[in-house]
């Protein structure tokens, strides 16, 4: 056995040792054989029979061992195919071969020979056992087993032989092969462990670069991935998308803006934990429908990006429609009463943007329309809606100046006791003229909410009605006055006591400012909705529920914040021939025994009024009465209704 401890890469090595030594070796071997054979014999002109004989077998053995360093060089060390242990027994083989064959020359011609042909063989003996110490130190055996052949049995030989002189050179060659051993064994130990030393450096850079690499991974992971989710995150989802545009910027690709829909909903009432799962179930959800290829990131909160390639608009619907319905589908894991469903916005490279800002605002333009009129279904974007987005940009930068321009008021519109006709508030609703365009409060109320104007408008409309209501306190002490507030309004944390200061400076009553607010809100964030609502009402406000039967019955909210008034929407007035009246019925019999006043919104006739103080209700507000009004007009209006009643 060549090797000991040693694996395969290290046997490798000290293969690769051994034969790269060799051709010296065995170069040194030929001359030296030439010149032994003929240096003595030349006296008698030819060479012994025998001696040539040896001579051949030597040239054959040597010139084999070439041969086999020549066929070891062209083979890759690297491949499967190179079996160290093959040509560690060739090469020793080889070796053994090689000094069996010199013991044979000092052996055989030992008679014959004379003195100095005796000394020249033990020295040049000697000699190449000396170099074989380094030469084979890449195998511990063959370097021992190649100085004991060489020199052992002719130091024996001579040690034992008649002649003095003999003895001395046979004593003098066993010590130096004892000697011959023990450096052998010395110089094979230490390559021995040069080579293991060096291999396990290598396996310890191994190790270290695995270890680096993983690291590198980990990084790359964390920084490109949302944790919850593991899906890309924005930087990385832009990063991938834009190489990829780049790339193929002939291709055409969709992206799909996937906004959630009620999961607020799920976040308030089950809790954050839960809204998480339900997060991370969606991303496992969105993952599944896209293949491989497709980059899908959770670009914030609810909102997820797909890139999808398509070939026809149809596939991609498909497509779209299908993410809608994984989405939507129930979980069994978590029987949610109500499972999350999303809206899809989407916007087609190159027709709707040439680069993902574009695109992206886009994708969220129609996801946010889609949103208005019907959640829970996908959009395209199209020419229509840029126009509306281009008008919405420019009508929020407007909107920015629009209370130092002084291009924004209030007018009022009474809300009457049904019985009495006497006026018991105001409802304030805010006008914009822009450049002499009346601009519609559905449409920039929406644009001030989209574009966190809404706080400080709402905050400038909430001191011009408390002004207003100051002013009308004088003719009719207890008037109220409503002021319409936005559910982003509610998520200020610093509104309660915004409205405080200001109905404080006014010398306003909270009970006198009612503060509506519109039924969807009970939907959209539950828990900041109550939390608000809880904090006015601590305050003496009043809160009115706006456009009651439209948006989400949340009755058991309502028990639970004990609202002061609901307004029903004034579809089920116009409707009041149709199902309109069973579902008035059924709120004024609620208001009773949830004690809070019911306003009907929206009175158009006499015939509704009528119909209305009927069946019970006991406010009534519409055109019937009066259109909203100029501030200049409410206190001669309210001077003459009051004239009138009484
Ligand atoms: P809203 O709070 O439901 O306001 C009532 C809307 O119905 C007003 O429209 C009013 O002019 C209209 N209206 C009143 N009586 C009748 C009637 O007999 N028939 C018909 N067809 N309509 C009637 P307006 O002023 O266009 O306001 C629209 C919406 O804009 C409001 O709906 C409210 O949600 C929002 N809004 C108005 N002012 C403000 C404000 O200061 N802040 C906030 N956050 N929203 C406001
Ligand atoms: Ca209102
Ligand atoms: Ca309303």
């Amino acid at each position: 056995m060549p090797y000991k401890n040693l694996n395969s890469e290290e046997r490798r090595e000290s293969v690769k040792i051994l034969y790269s030594n060799a051709i010296s070796g065995i170069a040194i071997s030929t001359v030296v054989s030439f010149i032994l054979v003929f240096a003595f014999d030349l006296n008698n002109q030819k060479i012994s029979y025998e001696k040539s004989i040896w001579l051949s077998i030597m040239v054959v053995l040597l010139a084999a061992r070439a041969i086999d360093v020549m066929w070891f060089y062209k083979t890759k060390k690297d491949s499967p195919l190179f079996y160290a242990d093959t040509y560690s027994k060739r090469f020793s083989t080889g070796c053994i071969l090689t000094a069996l064959s010199w013991c044979g020359y000092a052996l055989w011609f030992h008679s014959t020979s004379s003195a100095i042909e005796t000394t020249t063989t033990i020295a040049i003996l000697s000699a190449f056992a000396g170099g074989s110490a380094n030469l084979l130190s890449g195998s511990r055996v063959t370097a021992v087993l190649y100085s004991i052949i060489l020199l052992a049995p002719y130091s024996f030989l001579l040690t034992f032989s008649n002649e003095n002189y003999n003895s001395v050179l046979g004593i003098l060659g066993l010590a130096f092969t004892a000697i011959m051993v023990a450096s052998s064994y010395k110089s094979a130990t230490f390559t021995h462990s040069a080579i293991k030393l060096k291999n396990q450096n290598r396996e310890l850079l191994n190790e270290m670069e695995n270890k680096v690499e993983q690291r590198t991974e980990e990084i790359y992971r964390l920084s490109n991935t949302d944790p919850l989710t593991n899906l890309l995150n924005r930087t990385a989802f832009l990063k991938n998308a834009n190489r990829q545009l780049a790339d193929n910027p002939q291709e055409p690709f969709a992206l799909l803006f996937v906004d959630l829909d009620g999961f607020k909903q799920i976040n308030d009432s089950l809790g954050h934990k839960v809204g998480d799962k339900v997060l991370k179930e969606i991303a496992r959800r969105i993952s599944n429908v896209c293949n491989q290829q497709l980059f899908k990131c959770r670009w914030g909160g609810d909102e997820f990006l797909i890139l999808a390639t398509y070939q026809k608009q149809a596939e991609l619907i498909e497509f779209a429609d299908k993410v809608l319905q994984s989405i939507g589908a129930e979980h069994e894991t978590y029987k949610y009463q109500k499972w999350v469903s999303a809206t899809i916005g989407i916007a087609m490279y190159p027709e709707h943007g040439s680069d993902f800002n574009t695109l992206i605002r886009s994708a969220d333009t129609a996801m946010y329309h889609q949103k208005r009129i019907a959640k829970g279904n996908i959009n395209i974007y199209n020419d229509s809606l840029k126009l509306i987005q281009e008008r919405e940009y420019l009508l929020s930068q407007r909107l920015v100046s629009a209370i130092e321009e002084n291009s924004l008021r209030l007018v009022f519109q009474p809300i009457v006791d049904s019985k009495t006709s006497k006026v018991t508030s105001f409802e304030s609703l805010l006008r914009w003229q822009l450049d002499g365009e009346n601009i519609f409060p559905d449409e920039f109320i929406a644009i001030a909410e989209q574009y966190g104007l809404i706080t400080e408008l709402g905050i400038w409309v909430i001191e011009q009605a408390c002004i207003q209501a100051t002013k009308l306190s004088h003719l009719q002490p207890q008037i109220a006055i409503s002021v319409n507030v936005s559910v982003i309004q509610l998520q200020d944390p610093d509104f309660v006591s915004k409205v405080l200061k200001i109905v404080n400076r006014h010398r306003v009553e909270p009970k006198n400012l009612h503060i509506e607010i519109t039924e969807s809100v009970f939907a959209e964030d539950k828990l900041t909705f109550l939390t608000a609502v809880k904090a006015l009402q601590k305050q003496g406000f009043c809160i009115s529920i706006d456009d009651f039967g439209t948006g989400y019955s949340s009755l058991s909210s309502m028990l639970d914040i004990g609202v002061d008034i609901v307004k029903i929407d004034r579809s089920f007035i116009q409707n009041m021939d149709k199902r309109g009246l069973s579902i008035i019925h059924a709120i004024v019999q609620m208001a009773s025994t949830l004690d809070f006043t019911v306003v009907a919104e929206g009175v158009e006739t006499i015939e509704q009024a009528n119909t209305l103080t009927k069946i019970g209700v006991s406010h009534l507000q519409g055109y019937y009465f009066s259109k909203p009004m100029e501030v200049g007009f409410v206190d001669a209006y309210l001077n003459e209704q009051n004239k009138q009643c009484s």
